[in-house]
């Protein structure tokens, strides 16, 4: 197997800029893609990581695109195809949290995750697989928080996870004839800006893995460019946790 599985291929990564959508982006262009990514606020963390990637010789497009409105969403993903002169895998991995009692989440908290982690992804995928052809690859970024809630206030969040994995499920099934392959990557605890390891949750969330840890958004980044490559065809429909052990 070459060291650059992903050579001639073309993706889209959404929520680029930062955590694990960038490390994704670093290990997809490592392995030899061209990547466009999105970001809604950081330019200046999406141009650096243009500025690396390129240094590098990757082939790499920054768009600045909000995922909760399906207008720039849509014409993110025509961008993306026009610059990379094609698309053959999506990687839907923009999405937010809010930890709130169901007693008082907040109204405007609801509408902007139920907009960004279900309408992001929808959005996204409903414009590329009309770009999409046999070999291509979706691959969502769910959350184990999907299959376990280890603590009060994440009823939201992990109902938009859950739409995240039944999606997975049925686009599986709709794209499966087009040799198109569908799957949902969950990530246990991983240290990112939106989850870090010397957060407020965070020692009771080592203690729910069987390693007593955080990982790395690498953990998560691998598994991405394998599912995304040559050798994943008949992985589809599935449900992959990158998560320690966290529903042991
Ligand atoms: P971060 O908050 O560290 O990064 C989020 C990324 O998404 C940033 O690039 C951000 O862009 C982008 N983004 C946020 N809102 C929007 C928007 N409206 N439009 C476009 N882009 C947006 O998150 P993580 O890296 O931790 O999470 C990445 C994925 O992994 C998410 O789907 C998350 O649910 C999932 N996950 C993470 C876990 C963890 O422990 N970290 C655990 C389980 C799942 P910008 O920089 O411009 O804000």
């Amino acid at each position: 197997m070459s060291t650059t599985p992903l050579n001639g291929r073309r993706a889209l990564v959404t929520g680029g800029s930062r955590g694990i959508g960038a490390e994704i982006v670093r290990r997809l262009t490592t392995d030899g893609a061209a990547v466009a990514f999105t970001y809604a606020a950081s330019g200046a963390n999406a141009e650096k990581l243009v500025a690396e990637l390129t240094a590098d010789g990757a082939t790499v497009v920054a768009i600045q695109a909000d995922a909760a409105d399906p207008a720039q969403t849509s014409a993110a993903v025509e961008q993306a195809v026009a610059e990379l002169g094609g698309l053959d895998i999506v990687v839907n991995n923009a999405a937010v949290a809010h930890i709130a009692s169901i007693d008082d989440f907040p109204a405007e908290q609801f509408e902007r995750l139920m907009a960004i982690n279900i309408g992001g992804m929808y959005w996204t995928t409903r414009t590329a697989i009309k770009h999409l052809g046999e070999g291509g690859r979706i691959i969502n970024i769910g959350s184990i928080n999907a299959d376990r809630i280890p603590g009060p206030g994440l009823s939201v969040y992990g109902m938009t996870k859950g739409a995240v994995a039944s999606f997975t499920r049925g686009l599986a099934r709709d794209l499966g004839s087009r040799g198109i392959t569908v799957n949902n990557v969950q990530p246990g605890p991983i240290d990112t800006d939106a989850n870090p390891n010397e957060g407020d949750f965070a020692e009771s969330l080592k203690q729910v893995t069987t390693q007593g840890r955080y990982g790395h958004t690498t953990d998560v980044a691998s598994l991405v460019s394998f599912i995304a490559g040559p050798e994943s065809g008949y992985i589809t429909g599935a449900h992959l946790n990158v998560d320690g052990g966290f529903t042991v």
